[in-house]
């Protein structure tokens, strides 16, 4: 039996299984796509045929995948339920408090012992100083992975038995992201209108800084390569979304935010970085 099974090898999910697998454990990988599992059975890492056996190979579950929707159609079906009980399941998808509180309710019908978490990071920084990542719910599922899991980040934080808290956090923290893509493609076609490069924009923010990488990605007309596709982000905003109409709360903001997004995903920018966002407003312009 593998020490824990990862379901999901997008970018984001291919990091957190190499980074457990660096760490000494033994993995069980499962991709819808099998073509991204090819490159971990070249490394004689353990890859499942199907999601039964997935869940079959290991006591410990960890999903990363677009959203809850997803995992709940891959878990929800009679031959996999039954598998389900008594294990541990650590979702690592982006979704909102209200889904989380969801799930959670599903795992314990079922016997799961859940855990819900979410990453404060890009795929490179985890295994780094900079990977943060939150998980909150049972405590005896944290108890059973909290060693396995902290070698995906420096702050690997458990937040305690509100299943609320992890995506909370997780989307307020992606609000200063989206705030900040709306100013920087903003400042870029404001420098673009006065003939002035965003290069030297870019310049004036420090070295390390996100304002001066998304700026130098808008200046290099290079939107191929990405950690993180516009789709993705989009996705995510739409959680943003999802929990202001689910409390109630203003959505203003993300609602705003979302037009653009959604005029860049139509035009076909879905898989690219997302200051791809820029060419909606140079579109704009004519
Ligand atoms: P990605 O590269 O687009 O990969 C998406 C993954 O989800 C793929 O493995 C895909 O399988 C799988 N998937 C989608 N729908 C599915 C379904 N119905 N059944 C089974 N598998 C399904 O995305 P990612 O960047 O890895 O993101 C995964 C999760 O991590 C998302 O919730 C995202 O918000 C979160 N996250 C990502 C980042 C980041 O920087 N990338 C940061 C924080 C959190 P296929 O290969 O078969 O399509």
């Amino acid at each position: 039996m593998s020490d824990i099974t990862i379901i999901g090898l997008g970018l984001m999910g291919s990091a957190l299984a190499r980074t457990i697998h660096q760490a000494g454990y033994n993995i069980t990988v499962w991709n819808r796509s099998p073509e991204k599992m090819q490159a971990f059975i070249d490394d004689g890492i353990a890859a499942a045929a199907d999601v039964i056996p997935a869940i079959e190979a290991s006591p410990h579950i960890l999903v990363c995948i677009d959203n809850y929707d997803a995992t709940r159609s891959l878990l929800d079906t009679e031959k996999v339920r039954p598998l389900l009980r008594d294990r541990t399941l650590v979702q690592l998808s982006t979704g909102t408090p209200r889904e989380a509180l969801d799930a959670a309710e599903w795992m314990k019908k079922h016997g799961v012992s859940y855990l819900d978490g979410a990453i404060l990071a890009g795929p490179d920084d985890i295994g780094t100083a900079s990977g943060q990542i939150l998980l909150c719910g049972d405590e005896t599922a944290y108890s059973a992975t909290a060693k396995m899991l902290e070698c995906l980040g420096e702050d690997v934080r458990y937040l305690g038995t509100n299943y609320r808290a992890a995506s909370a956090l997780d989307l307020a923290w992606l609000c200063d992201s989206y705030g900040r893509f709306m100013a920087v493609i903003h400042a870029a076609r404001l420098c673009e209108s006065e003939d002035v490069g965003v290069d030297q924009f870019a310049s004036l923010f420090e070295e390390e800084s996100l304002v001066r990488r998304y700026a130098n990605v808008v200046h290099s007309g290079d939107f191929q390569n990405c950690t993180a596709t516009l789709q993705v982000w989009g996705s995510a905003l739409n959680r943003i979304q999802m929990q202001g109409r689910d409390s109630g709360i203003d959505t203003a903001f993300p609602d705003f935010v979302d037009g653009l997004f959604k005029k860049a995903i139509d035009a076909g920018f879905g898989d690219e970085h997302v200051m791809s966002l820029v060419k909606v407003l140079r579109k704009a312009a004519g």
